[in-house]
C-alpha cells in the first residue's frame, strides 16, 4: 500500500481547469460609413480564460467596455475561487483596459505583463493619439485616462498557480508585434492571445507580408508543444478550443498576403477573401485589414 504524507500532498499540483468565457461581437462608433457590406463598425466577439485550482483562478486577458467586463466577472464570480492574477497577453486595449473594472470587484488582484507588453500598454495608454482612441470608439464604455490601471511587470517566465508552472512565452510577432501566450504543460493548453484566430477575420492591419510570415512561423511555435486546446482572442461564440485552428490562422495568412498583393483595392481584397471564408466573423476587421494593405502598397 502507497502512504500518502501530509507534506506529499501539500507538494502535488493541484488539478487545473481550463474555462473560457466568450463575448459576442458588438458595434462601436465610427464616424467612417461603410465602404461595403460588413463594413459597419463592429468589435470581434472576444474571449477572456480562466485557468484555476482548487482555490485559486489566473485570468488572461480581460475584454474591454464596462458590460463585458462586468458579465465576465459574473461568471468568474460562479467559480468560487480567489482571482489572484490577470495576465495579459498583447499591449492592445480591448485584452488588458478592462484591468481596472476587474480589480475594483476582485481587489487583491494584480495584472502582470512582459516588459514589452506593459511597454504598449503604456503607449496606448499615454501616446496623445492612441489615448484617445478607446474613448472615441466606445464612449463612457471604458476607462477615462487616469482611470486606466495597466498591468505590473512580470519578471519572471513562468506563474505558479497551486503548484503548476505556467509559461510565459515571448512569441513575437501576432496581431501586433512583442506578443506573448501562455502555455500550461499540465493542460496541454495554449492560451494565445491574437496570435491564433477562430473562425472571426485576422486583425492584419499592423502587418506587412514579412511579418505575417513571421507570424506563421510563430504558430509553428506553439503548434510544436502539441496542445489539446488552443485558445483564441478572438473567437466565434460557440466555437471550441480546437487546435486545428493553428493551421487554419496560418493558411487564412496565407491566403491574406497572396490576395492582398493581386488586388488593387480594399473592395477586391474584401471580396476574393470572402469567398474563401463566407463564414467567419466580423467583415469590419477584414475591411479595415484590406484598407491597410492598400495603403501599404501605395506608400511603398
Ligand atoms: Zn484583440
Amino acid at each position: 500500500m502507497q502512504t500518502v504524507t501530509s507534506e506529499d500532498t501539500a507538494h502535488a499540483p493541484a488539478d487545473l481547469t481550463i474555462e473560457v468565457y466568450t463575448t459576442p461581437g458588438r458595434p462601436f462608433a465610427s464616424a467612417t460609413p461603410p465602404e461595403g457590406p460588413g463594413d459597419e463598425p463592429t468589435w470581434s466577439p472576444s474571449s477572456a480564460t480562466l485557468i484555476y485550482g482548487d482555490h485559486e483562478a489566473i485570468l488572461v486577458d480581460t475584454l474591454a467596455t464596462y458590460d463585458q467586463v462586468d458579465a465576465l466577472a459574473e461568471w468568474i464570480g460562479t467559480k468560487r475561487r480567489r482571482l489572484s492574477r490577470i495576465y495579459i497577453t498583447h499591449g492592445h486595449g480591448d485584452h488588458w483596459l478592462g484591468l481596472a473594472r476587474l480589480i475594483q470587484r476582485f481587489p487583491g488582484a494584480i495584472g502582470l505583463a512582459t516588459a514589452e507588453v506593459l511597454a504598449r500598454a503604456e503607449f496606448e495608454a499615454a501616446d496623445p493619439r492612441m489615448a484617445g482612441y478607446w474613448d472615441a470608439i466606445f464612449p463612457g464604455e471604458v476607462p477615462a485616462a487616469t482611470e486606466k490601471v495597466l498591468p505590473r511587470l512580470l519578471t519572471t517566465d513562468t506563474i505558479d498557480l497551486e503548484g503548476n508552472q505556467l509559461r510565459v512565452m515571448r512569441i513575437g510577432q501576432a496581431d501586433t508585434a512583442e506578443s506573448t501566450v501562455l502555455h500550461v504543460p499540465s493542460l496541454a493548453a495554449v492560451v494565445t492571445g491574437d496570435l491564433a484566430y477562430n473562425r472571426v477575420h485576422m486583425m492584419t492591419a499592423e502587418t506587412g507580408e514579412p511579418e505575417r510570415a513571421q507570424w506563421i512561423t510563430n504558430l509553428d511555435e506553439v503548434a510544436a508543444l502539441e496542445p489539446t486546446v488552443v485558445v483564441a482572442g478572438h473567437k466565434k461564440v460557440d466555437n471550441t478550443n480546437d487546435p486545428r485552428i493553428i493551421g487554419e490562422s496560418q493558411q487564412y495568412l496565407r491566403n491574406f498576403s497572396r490576395i492582398a498583393a493581386q488586388e488593387a483595392t480594399a473592395a477586391g481584397i474584401v471580396a476574393k477573401m470572402v469567398e474563401r471564408y463566407p463564414d467567419w466573423s466580423n467583415g469590419r476587421t477584414l475591411w479595415h485589414s484590406a484598407r491597410s494593405a492598400i495603403a501599404r502598397k501605395d506608400s511603398q
